[in-house]
């Protein structure tokens, strides 16, 4: 894949994690001004604010439109920082390299859309700006790979993921569910490209933010954009979720930043011994499981033979209840269990219901 590595991109300051910080919108010049100076403070290099804002509902603050990008460029100039905004179509992508943004996003709803993400691609194409390309709004794999495949198709050679959490049926403490499966499959399936986190709009209450910054560090995740305001109850949008300039640094203060690896040679020996014994465990696993599913088959032709359904419910419930307290016994979470159980029972259902309909 012809991209180009983090410290190419002409961005960011030199160091890891990098960070995007800035206001949910911006709203005016003098909160943009404010809200800059006061992060640039911190040590912020890189300045974000919504010009255009996608509002779940009509008649909320839909952001102030192309007059914010000259506030935006003049934060740039006047601070010495770089500035970037999230684009939503063509008309949003040329006033942005009008007014000379440093970098552009698509947020999660756009993202969601292959009609915009393509036409984004291509007025981006050529301009040689970076563009960080956030999660679809659903945990849809697919339509967040095919966004990316779209601005690499284009030639975006400045190209970035950002996790920002994804809609959820069942409610959770969080505003979207983080959903850290996905991300380390993007991360596999992307290794090339530089992958950040935006923990703000994940937690959806600014107390959480730190807790999803760090895992995200955990998980060795690039860089944050987090979201932060001069005066974050004055907020038009997002307020809950903004941090004040100095609780950003506090919180920045606090991380931890883990290293990729070490050549240490205690870390090398602990860690390759750990992960020998993995290996065997993970031998072990499999090949009990082989084993259940031989079992498992033989139950299906002794079903079979006496003309017995597959399913039998209560039997099932009873297996599951009895796994689950022995898990516990092992301080194993019910939830893991039942997922792991559920999964099993189900490759064995498939494969009774094959013996059943004869197609083995
Ligand atoms: C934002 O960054 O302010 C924003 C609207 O993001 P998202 O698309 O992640 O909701
Ligand atoms: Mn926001």
């Amino acid at each position: 894949m012809d991209v180009l590595s983090l410290e190419n991109w002409q961005i960011f300051p030199e160091g890891r994690p990098v960070l995007v910080a800035g206001p949910c919108s911006a709203e005016s010049e003098a909160q943009v001004m404010r809200t800059a100076a006061e992060l640039k403070k911190c040590g912020v290099g890189v300045f974000r604010a919504g010009i255009w804002k996608p509002r779940t509902h009509p008649g909320t603050f839909e952001g102030v439109g192309t007059p914010g990008l000259a506030w935006l460029r003049k934060a740039g100039r006047e601070l010495g920082l770089k500035v970037c905004t999230e684009v939503a179509c063509r008309e949003h992508v040329e006033a942005c390299l009008e007014y000379g943004i440093d970098m552009v996003w698509t947020g999660a709803r756009t993202t969601s859309s292959p009609f915009m993400v393509q036409e984004i691609a291509d007025a981006l194409s050529g301009s040689g700006i970076p563009v960080l390309v956030k999660n679809p709004v659903s945990p849809d794999i697919e339509l967040w790979t095919g966004a990316i495949e779209r601005f690499v198709r284009a030639g975006i050679r400045k190209l970035g993921i950002v996790h920002r959490g994804f809609s959820a049926s069942e409610k959770t403490r969080y505003r979207n569910s983080p959903e850290w499966r996905i991300v380390i499959e993007m991360r596999s399936r992307f290794p090339e490209l530089p992958f950040l986190c935006d923990p703000s709009h994940i937690a959806g209450d600014r107390k959480y933010v730190a807790e999803i910054a760090q895992r995200a560090l955990d998980l060795g995740l690039d860089g944050l954009m987090i979201e932060s305001h001069c005066e974050p109850s004055c907020a038009l949008s997002d307020a809950a979720q903004q941090l004040a300039p100095d609780e950003l640094a506090a919180l920045i203060g606090r991380l931890v930043v883990r290293e990729a690896d070490s050549d240490s040679s205690d870390y090398r020996t602990a860690i390759d011994s750990l992960r020998a014994r993995i290996d065997a465990i993970d031998g072990e696993i499999l090949a009990a499981l082989a084993a259940r599913m031989e079992v498992s088959r033989q139950i299906g032709e002794c079903k079979k033979k006496s003309n017995i359904a597959i399913l039998q419910t209560s039997r099932w419930d009873a297996v599951l209840e009895k796994v689950i307290s022995e898990g516990r016994e092992y301080g194993l979470p019910e939830h893991f269990v039942s997922v792991v159980f559920n999964a099993i029972h189900d490759a064995s259902v498939q494969a009774q219901n094959d013996i059943l309909s004869g197609s083995l």
